[in-house]
């Protein structure tokens, strides 16, 4: 039985917790750490009574490297499940190395005064984890995470070549609230405002935030949206380790509603990363705004609908050309009867306990640091159907999302 630390007890910690503490027989200890001590208690309380498992918690600031490195080495994990910020990914990295602990996470690093997605800080720990024998696992959340497998599942036994890739994030769940983000406000934003890149013959192509828009039909009458071009982190590594991609883009669903509000919050300055001075105050508008809006952890209860992620790959299977659509479908509020969280929580913490899963079990060790398509997809889509994210497989006539 492993001994397993998580990180961080937002919406996604909240999720983590309660499936690594329903695989009790993998997980024989858990605790969760994090800045608010609290959270954690709270999250501690809602799996024992869902459960009946006891979480332990501890606080601790993850940006403290000495510190972290303390606790590792008092508690011996064998693995951090890191779901706090993507700010803390290098610190706990760090820390991981100095304590001889397995590190994986959901989010790629991004330094807190560039809002630049990128992996080269992390990819740049390969040697440092090879030589001490351990394992950083990037990326096990949905997007990126399920995203990958299926990505690297559809290469594996439904074609002999990829060419094209097209992730799509739909989320039809309305939570009833004016604006509000499914995950941190913070890294959401930062996120849906940054310049879109896609990878387009051999190289990244930027092109203006939310200026490519496509309609798409959910298959399962979960409906049709509007779906937005934009840049996601797994485009990075997915074109990296997939050479034979031609295009690769992500597309993601936003209503009317969030856009006009996104539009005008960018227009009055209120998405801005640098700090500005008010009343002697060094104040960062992104993270005062953050303050203002409701806490994702809170969306829960009131979210209703279907999210619907998942990967068209065009590609040529014995000289003929195929395109095939991997997808799962999640509701929000069987999700919320189960571990007391929205879908967008849940489809993150799912695959993160799974990523550890395979770790725990030894399946997924190999040292150095990898991101999630580099493992074998079969154990994890196994996982997925059997631990509460069933996916489906479609082989499409046409699909163009050119208008
Ligand atoms: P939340 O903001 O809800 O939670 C983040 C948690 O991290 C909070 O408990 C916060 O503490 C804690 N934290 C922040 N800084 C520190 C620190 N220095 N030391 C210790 N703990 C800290 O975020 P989410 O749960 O929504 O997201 C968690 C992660 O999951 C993020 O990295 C996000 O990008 C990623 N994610 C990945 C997705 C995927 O599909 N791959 C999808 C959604 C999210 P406090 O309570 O004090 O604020």
């Amino acid at each position: 039985m492993t001994k397993v630390m998580i990180i961080g007890a937002g919406g996604v910690g909240g999720v983590v917790t309660h499936k690594c503490a329903q695989q009790a027989e993998t997980f024989g200890e858990i605790i969760l750490a994090s800045r608010t001590e609290s959270k954690c208690k709270a999250i501690a309380e809602q799996v024992k009574a869902k459960t009946g498992v006891t979480v332990r918690t501890a606080q601790i600031d993850a940006d403290n490297v000495p510190e972290l490195a303390a606790l590792l080495k008092s508690e011996q994990p064998k693995l951090v499940i890191n779901v706090a910020l993507p700010y803390q990914d290098l610190t706990i990295m760090d820390a991981c190395l100095e304590a001889g602990v397995h590190y994986m996470d959901t989010a790629n690093y991004e330094p807190l005064d560039t809002a630049k997605f990128e992996y080269k800080w992390q990819w740049a720990y390969q040697e440092k984890f090879q030589k001490a024998g351990l394992t950083a696992l990037l990326g096990s959340g949905f997007d990126p995470g399920a995203t990958n497998v299926f990505t690297a599942y559809l290469a594996k036994h439904y074609f002999d070549e990829i060419h094209e890739l097209d992730i799509i994030d739909v989320n039809g769940g309305d939570h009833g609230y004016p604006f509000a983000t499914n995950f941190n406000p913070e890294i959401n934003i930062r996120e849906v405002s940054a310049e879109c890149r896609h990878w387009e013959g051999g190289e990244f192509v930027t092109t203006p935030p939310m200026s490519k828009k496509a309609e798409f039909t959910c298959p399962e009458s979960v409906g049709t949206y509007n779906i937005y071009r934009m840049y996601h982190e797994e485009l990075e590594s997915l074109s990296k380790h997939y050479p034979t991609l031609k295009r690769a883009q992500f597309w993601m669903s936003f209503s009317e509603n969030y856009l006009k509000h996104l539009e005008v919050l960018e227009n009055v300055g209120m998405t801005g990363i640098d700090p500005i001075d008010y009343n002697g105050q060094q104040i960062v508008p992104i993270q005062l705004l953050a303050k203002l809006l409701p806490d994702p952890a809170s969306l829960g209860p009131r979210t209703k609908g279907k999210t619907c992620i998942g990967t068209v790959v065009k590609g040529i299977k014995d000289g003929k050309e195929k395109i095939v659509y991997c997808y799962q479908i999640c509701d929000h509020q069987a999700c919320y009867a189960e571990v007391e969280s929205q879908a967008i929580s849940y489809t993150t913490g799912v695959p993160a306990m799974i990523g550890a899963k395979l770790m725990a079990e030894d399946k997924w060790l190999q040292p150095g640091v990898w991101n999630i398509e580099q493992f074998d997809p079969d154990p994890f889509m196994e996982a997925m159907n059997q631990y509460g994210l069933p996916w489906n497989i479609i082989e499409l006539d046409e699909f163009n999302l050119d208008q």
